[in-house]
């Protein structure tokens, strides 16, 4: 039996098709710019002998549903489905699930708690909704299941989660903080308990999840403690479009000296600022380079990028009181021996030594980077690649299970 893992976002559709008894993949795609000119729907189709035929279409998609279409109509013309018989399940990537603490199967109840979580994540969870809704039109005897980007963190305690702003205010419009990226922080925690071959419940972890978005969470017992994205992902790291964490009068302080509309500062927090808005660039390879060439705005972008890395991880050491591992992970923690090394810098004294050769060498699959040492309160450091589909595949199959169970 198959699954499918679903993320739908405000102008793509990203979906992996596995067998769930191994969780081999049997089908990669993505259809990119929906609703846009130059719209792409490319799908990668995975033999049992590794091998991989891949197709690229250049084509205009109108809206999500047209793109559901597209991407059922190729899973059957390659024989990867058949028809709802075939599928076990459908897991939905949720970004905001509010005070939810696990997945949860999928139902009319469900789909209200997610419709009014709009307000807290405009930009996703919307998509998310109209993906959902469109698939179990598609496929309405199987069980679908919403994984949140948010539950991993719902562990927090009241110290970690709460604003100190008016009990009222923070009652009445859910003002709390919810943390994201969940299912990269969970699922690089157990493999890097898996790898140390330790059970997870008895390590302190750090991990960062540095891609385009990027956040780091404090890991103790297995349980997220706190992180740096708040109620929106828009707190804590700076990013490649996002800001955050800023001094909270800047927006207010905008708006009324500098006559920008509300509209206006949330754009620009969102998508003008972080690496882009300091030197006009937000992937991390170009700010390098940029740097390594002598450009001063991009040499400052990547040093306040590894700064604030770098800050977490202390603010995080004190939370914890101590650690065992430090996890780096996405695009940025798993490429980039130079942010790793600068973030990691200065931490010498705390038990944090990396190793530049081992760093500069890390490749495929888990790396220990850090400096050989007999001394046990060294702290571990380690590259370990994400897999937030494999995690979701994972959480979709113990939520129907758990269902089925008497
Ligand atoms: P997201 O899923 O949040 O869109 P990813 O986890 O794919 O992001 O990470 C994207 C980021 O990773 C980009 O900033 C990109 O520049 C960076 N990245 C990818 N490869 C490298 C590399 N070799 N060196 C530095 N940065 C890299």
């Amino acid at each position: 039996m198959n699954v499918l893992v679903l993320n739908s976002g405000s102008s793509s559709i990203k979906y992996q098709l596995f067998e769930a008894r191994d969780a081999r993949v049997l089908t990669v795609g993505t259809i990119e710019k929906i609703g846009e000119p130059g719209g792409r729907f490319v799908q990668h189709l995975c033999a049992p002998d590794g091998t991989m035929r891949d197709s690229e279409r250049l084509l205009s998609v109108a809206d999500a549903r047209a793109g559901y279409a597209l991407i059922v109509e190729a899973l059957k013309q390659c024989g990867a489905l058949h028809g709802d018989a075939d599928l076990f399940g459908i897991g939905h990537r949720v970004v905001h699930g509010g005070k939810f603490e696990d997945p949860a199967l999928i139902d009319d109840a469900v789909i209200s708690e997610i419709r009014a979580m709009i307000p807290l994540a405009p930009l996703h969870n919307g998509p998310n909704l109209a993906g959902i809704e469109i698939a179990r039109e598609l496929f309405p005897r199987v069980p679908q299941v919403a994984v949140f980007d948010t539950a991993f963190h719902q562990t927090m305690p009241p110290r970690a989660f709460t604003y100190p702003l008016p009990r009222e205010i923070r009652d009445a419009h859910h003002i709390r903080r919810y943390g994201f990226h969940g299912t990269s922080h969970s699922f690089v925690a157990r493999q890097a308990a898996a790898y140390l071959q330790r059970p997870l419940e008895s390590l302190k972890l750090i991990t960062l999840h540095l891609g385009n978005g990027a956040s780091a969470a404090a890991i103790q017992h297995g349980a997220s403690i706190d992180t740096s994205m708040g109620m929106t992902p828009l707190e804590g790291l700076m990013m490649g479009t996002r800001c955050g964490d800023l001094d909270p009068e800047i927006p207010t302080y905008l708006m009324r000296v500098a006559g920008l509309s509300y509209a206006e500062v949330e754009k620009m927090l969102n998508s003008a600022s972080g690496l882009k808005g300091l030197c006009g660039v937000n992937d991390m390879r170009e700010v390098e380079r940029l740097a390594a060439s002598g450009n001063a705005d991009a040499e400052l972008a990547l040093e306040i990028f590894c700064y604030r890395v770098k800050k977490y991880i202390g603010a995080y050491l004190a939370a914890l009181g101590g650690a065992d591992a430090i996890v780096f992970t996405a695009g940025i923690g798993e490429h980039s021996a130079t942010v790793r090394a600068r973030s990691c810098r200065g931490l010498e004294r705390l038990g944090i030594v990396l190793d530049d050769t081992r760093n500069r060498a890390s490749s495929h699959g888990i790396n220990e980077i850090q400096a050989e040492s007999t001394d046990t309160n060294r702290v571990k450091i380690l590259v370990i690649p994400t897999n937030e589909e494999l995690e979701l595949l994972r959480l979709t199959v113990d939520c129907i299970n758990a269902r089925s169970k008497p």
